[in-house]
């Protein structure tokens, strides 16, 4: 569903998790969790740890969470939101879809970052059409291959981000993996 680059990572996801955070922050940004168990947590604790203030939705485990409680959430200082497209630890799927379209309803100021490690596979993605900046996938969840390599797709508006974003970061450095992998290596 994307057209977009798509980094190839030898890493666990929780690898393109981490630089989804790294390359796309500066310390202080207002970032949007959304969290309905143990990955949403995981987004929040990164997001955490490279200095981001951090604004955090949550559902009970086993539900999700509602389109209108998302919009509300959605204010003007909002960088970035993080939210799983499957919540592994309970079962519960995330509405992409709809998230998607109040985030691209505000224009190219707020990327949206998805965790399918294992949605991908499972549920169906208009990466693109839907406007998602970075989706991440794990090889050992609904692929099934062994684990060790994570991928995301990230699209223009991400690319433009990195530019100004500031955390620090060094395995993880989107652009270098990305000019890595023109050439082949
Ligand atoms: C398994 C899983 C992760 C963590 O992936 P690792 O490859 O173990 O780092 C993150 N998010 C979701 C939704 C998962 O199912």
């Amino acid at each position: 569903g994307t057209q977009n680059d798509v980094l190839v990572l030898a890493s666990s996801g929780t690898g393109a998790m981490e630089g989804s955070v790294s390359n796309l922050t500066s310390p202080g940004d207002t970032v949007l969790v959304l969290t309905a168990g143990k990955f949403g947590e995981r987004w929040r604790d990164l997001a955490k740890a490279f200095g981001c203030v951090v604004d955090v939705l949550s559902a009970p485990y086993g539900e999700t969470i509602s389109l209108d409680e998302v919009r509300q959430k959605l204010t003007p200082d909002v960088r970035c939101v993080y939210l799983q497209a499957t919540e592994s630890s309970t079962g519960a799927r995330h509405d992409v879809k709809g998230i998607a379209k109040l985030i691209r309803a505000r224009g190219d100021d707020t990327l949206l970052v998805v965790d399918a490690i294992t949605g991908l596979g499972t549920t169906h993605f208009d990466v693109d059409g839907w406007g998602i900046d970075v989706i991440i996938g794990g090889s050992q969840k609904a692929l099934m291959i062994p684990p060790g390599l994570a991928y995301c797709a990230v699209s223009e508006r991400a690319w433009k981000r990195m530019e100004t974003a500031k955390s620090p970061r060094y395995y993880f450095d989107f652009r270098k993996e990305r000019k890595a992998t023109a050439k082949g290596e």
